[in-house]
């Protein structure tokens, strides 16, 4: 088969190769702990299914407009506006099957041969993979584990030129969980004052998941708004995963060329979904409110149990819900290592690679799994570090 050459440059997300091959082990009779794949354990609130039903029972069952029904714009934009503490309308909302849309529609509308993309790595592979499929060229600010996995703001200065079209920020972050703190969101907006022609696409969509602080977006910074695009959605916060539905939030000119993309692409989000997402917004938040202390905990006793294996060690996450141990002291690589504790102790991780080369010696493990489970994928992982230094 003859494929576009543009194919060749396309990446992938590891995490749904390696849950294809964990269920495989699953069918031949294996018991596997999943720590691999990135979404809540957690059943979607049932006041939101409830509201999904409800819309499929009561006729929203046909198009919607392009960039999403004005009552869930609205209500995107009003949550929008008050936690991130700027002004933003519906008109700079457009609605999309899930957040990752966001990053195919912002690159195809911004970027193309001859920009450079200015990004954190390791980070979440579908950045590199889409800014090098529209022909542009990547170029990482390596995060740092001595830094708490933040930005090194020197290197981001250097990493700019009159080539940047974009920066991509994600705090909290996927896969560190390293979280950008205000004074580091001050310091890149003023950088980028002198870099008028460079957008941002500040991937927040685990800005509810954060433990310690407030979140904070680099769009309230002083001429920050009218050059950020917002990427946040339903999957992480509302355990929506499957139902595929997040938005961007973005300058009016910009959210009229991503809906024309969606219009080519998807046409619009399925109705019924929709209706489920202004009840998430709108609804109680007690259900997000009791996961995100759940997380905690589960953070806490996935990083205790990582630091207590000898040669394992693990930042703690100030955010999202990754756990992202360095195992460079045991001697095996991090595919290696992701490989033998899936085959031989059933545990699903992914190697640090699977973000970029600066993951190299880490491995990423979700956390968002129950206690037991992870207290389970803890002492096998334990046995089989045991077993390496035996080896
Ligand atoms: N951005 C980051 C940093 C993520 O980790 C993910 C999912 O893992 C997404 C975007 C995409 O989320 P969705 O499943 O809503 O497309």
């Amino acid at each position: 088969m003859q494929l576009a050459s543009s194919m060749a440059r396309l990446g992938t997300e590891t995490a749904f190769n390696v849950l294809a091959r964990a269920k495989a082990l699953e069918a031949q009779g294996r018991d596997i702990i999943h720590l691999e794949i990135g979404e809540p354990d957690f059943d979607t609130p049932r006041n939101v299914i409830d509201a999904g039903i409800a819309a499929l029972r009561s006729g929203h069952t046909h198009y919607t407009p392009a960039a999403g029904i004005p009552a869930l714009r609205e209500a995107i934009a009003e949550e929008v506006s008050r936690t991130r503490g700027i002004a933003v309308g519906p008109q700079n909302v457009v609605v999309v099957p899930g957040g990752k849309p966001i990053i195919f529609f912002s690159l195809l509308a911004l970027a193309e041969a001859g920009d450079e993309v200015v990004m954190p790595n390791p980070s979440f592979p579908i950045y590199e993979s889409m800014v090098r499929f529209v022909g542009a060229k990547p170029v990482f600010v390596p995060l740092v584990e001595e830094q708490g996995f933040g930005f090194d703001l020197d290197v981001f200065a250097d990493s700019l030129s009159d080539k940047t079209r974009l920066v991509i920020l994600n705090s909290p972050s996927n896969p560190t969980g390293g979280v950008l703190h205000q004074d580091q969101i001050e310091t890149i907006a003023r950088l980028l004052a002198d870099r008028p022609r460079a957008m941002v696409l500040s991937d927040e969509i685990y800005s509810r998941m954060l433990y310690v602080g407030k979140h904070h977006s680099i769009a309230a910074q002083p001429g920050m708004l009218e050059r950020t695009l917002i990427l946040d959605g339903f999957s992480k916060t509302y355990a929506m995963t499957g139902w595929r539905l997040g938005y961007g939030v973005m300058p009016e000119p910009l959210a009229q060329a991503v809906t024309q993309l969606q219009i080519n692409a998807t046409s619009c989000v399925n109705a019924a979904t929709q209706m489920a997402g202004v009840e998430a917004l709108r609804g109680p938040q007690t259900d997000v409110d009791h996961m995100v202390e759940a997380f905690l905990g589960r953070r806490d006793r996935i990083v205790a149990g990582l630091n207590a294996i000898p040669g394992v060690r693990c930042v703690l996450p100030e955010g999202a819900f990754y756990a992202f141990p360095n195992i460079s002291e045991l001697g095996i690589s991090e595919q290696a290592m992701a490989d033998g504790l899936l085959q031989e102790a059933g545990v699903a991780v992914l190697p640090g690679t699977a973000f970029g080369s600066f993951g190299r010696g880490y491995l990423r493990l979700s956390y968002a799994n129950s206690v037991s489970n992870i207290d389970r994928a803890l002492e096998r992982i334990d046995g089989y570090v045991r077993r390496l230094g035996r080896a």
